[in-house]
């Protein structure tokens, strides 16, 4: 694994230890389940083994699975300490920065559903020689379901790369749909915790059922498979300070 992480620093005649910033720890645990994904592979075919050919929406289930750790505080407080008096990160801190991931949370998961949504319509029922313009399409969907619409004069989608320049088109809702997997995948181990949230069992059972299969099967096989149904969007909701009732 490469990655472009903060460097040791030398002030004087003394080198100081590379301190991480927590969004740092998150690329490394997500990276890292990337790697898990193809380590821990039992395919022997290459074009099937590890990532490789795992759908689009749930190549990110492993890696995103994998940020889950950095939330959770048995887990942040075991891998933390001061830098210069070696004390535990101190628990009221730690829900201060679940507190800032979770706000506006709302906001930002109708963003992005606003964006899965326009680009979906573009690509499956929009007609571009029919009466509707591409404006208009997208003034639907925000009446749908944007809370603060934007000025008359804006145009978002003049500028939306991921789908008319990124090979996003018609897939920008695999964002949101690896988060529900990746979300709902974290709850298994939630509701078996045993060790902080580690569980032996349900770890063998994610190995075996979504990590050693790689592309094999279709994905949502290997989801049911390992969670023993479809997936559901409370985990997520949960997750993001959203609590469904
Ligand atoms: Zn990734």
């Amino acid at each position: 694994m490469t990655c472009n992480f903060s460097a040791p620093v030398r002030i004087n005649d003394q080198v100081r230890p590379a301190l991480f910033t927590h969004d740092e720890v998150i690329v490394l645990f997500h990276e890292f389940g990337h790697g898990l994904h193809h380590l821990l592979t039992r395919v022997e075919d290459i074009d099937i083994s590890g990532m490789h050919s795992v759908e689009w929406d749930a190549v990110e289930l492993p890696s995103q699975f994998m940020e889950n750790f950095c939330w959770e505080w048995d887990v942040v407080s075991g891998m933390s300490q001061h830098v210069d008096t070696g004390a535990a990160l101190p628990k009221d801190l730690f829900d201060k920065m679940l507190q800032a991931k979770n706000f506006r949370s709302g906001m930002l998961m109708l963003r992005q559903i606003e964006f899965a949504l326009f680009d979906m319509h573009l690509h499956y029922d929009f007609k571009s020689d029919g009466d509707k313009t591409v404006l208009q399409l997208l003034d639907e969907i925000r009446k749908e379901v944007a809370v603060i619409v934007p000025p008359a004069f804006n145009r978002f989608p003049n500028s939306f790369g991921h789908i008319f320049a990124g090979g996003y088109s018609a897939g920008y809702y695999s964002y949101k749909w690896a988060e529900v997997l990746s979300a709902d995948a974290y709850s298994m181990f939630e509701e078996t915790a045993e060790n902080a949230v580690v569980n032996p069992k349900t770890g063998s059972r994610f190995l075996e059922q979504i990590l050693a299969v790689g592309g094999s099967r279709p994905a949502m096989e290997s989801f049911v498979a390992f969670r023993g149904r479809e997936p559901e969007l409370d985990a997520l909701l949960r997750h993001n300070g959203m609590e469904t009732g």
